[in-house]
């Protein structure tokens, strides 16, 4: 009888150790071997902790070049929130125009995200056309509500730094640029209130570090102009 329960329990042993050599082998089936580029490349991963938000108005206001530099050379992760989709600009290639043009514009700037590998956040803002201020911009969209998209999107993305590619001016050149413009310097002081916009609360002390614009012309970080840093 005894040694018949000494059996069994072999049994049950060799069977558990051939189930945890299968499960182990199929655990490293999962894993696959790296190349040394990709491990490479994981490990300035893990060195990536700062955010960049890049904020203006129209897809085409994009510095694809800012963004790769900072994205691929400065291993910084990096973001474009244009606050429209461009449904009112001019469509020289093709026949779309309103929504039909604002859907293509925003693949184009999702493609181009895939290439730079940083990464796309829109507002409900309406791209309505020419506008000559700011003041004009807001009746159109609703303040508030697009106010309210750019501290959502800071509260998800949590950046460090905001860099507007407009100053808040009328020398900005249009409504919409010089809006965008005000709108991230008022969600930089509104995002870490958790009174405001309680949706996604939880985050609401991880508002952005610096603020700062960028002069159209030049569009580069390096002649930017810092207005203001918290500290
Ligand atoms: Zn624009």
């Amino acid at each position: 009888m005894r040694e018949n329960d000494t059996l069994e329990r072999m049994r049950r042993g060799i069977a558990w150790l051939l189930i945890s050599c299968l499960t182990y082998t199929v655990q490293a089936q999962d894993h696959e071997l790296k190349s040394t580029v990709e491990v490479y490349q994981d490990l300035q991963e893990l060195q990536r902790g700062l955010r960049v938000l890049y904020l203006a108005a129209h897809p085409d206001d994009e510095n694809t070049r800012l963004i790769s530099w900072l994205e691929n050379d400065q291993h910084v992760r990096t973001a474009y929130l244009s606050l429209t989709r461009g449904q009112g600009g001019q469509n020289l290639i093709g026949d779309e125009k309103g929504d039909g043009l604002g859907v293509i514009r925003t693949y184009e700037l999702l493609e181009a995200r895939k290439v730079d590998g940083g990464e796309q956040f829109f507002t409900r803002a309406i791209d309505f056309g020419y506008s000559k201020s700011a003041e004009e911009s807001f009746e159109f969209w609703g303040r508030e509500q697009v106010l309210q998209d750019v501290v959502q999107v800071i509260r998800t993305y949590r950046p460090h730094v905001i860099i507007t590619r407009f100053p808040p001016t009328r020398n900005a050149g249009h409504g919409h640029h010089e809006a965008s413009a005000i709108l991230a310097a008022e969600a930089f002081d509104l995002a870490g209130d958790p009174k405001l916009f309680l949706r996604n609360s939880s985050r609401c002390n991880l508002g952005p570090l610096k603020y700062c614009t960028t002069t159209p012309p030049l569009g580069g970080i390096s002649r930017s102009t810092i207005s203001r840093t918290r500290h």
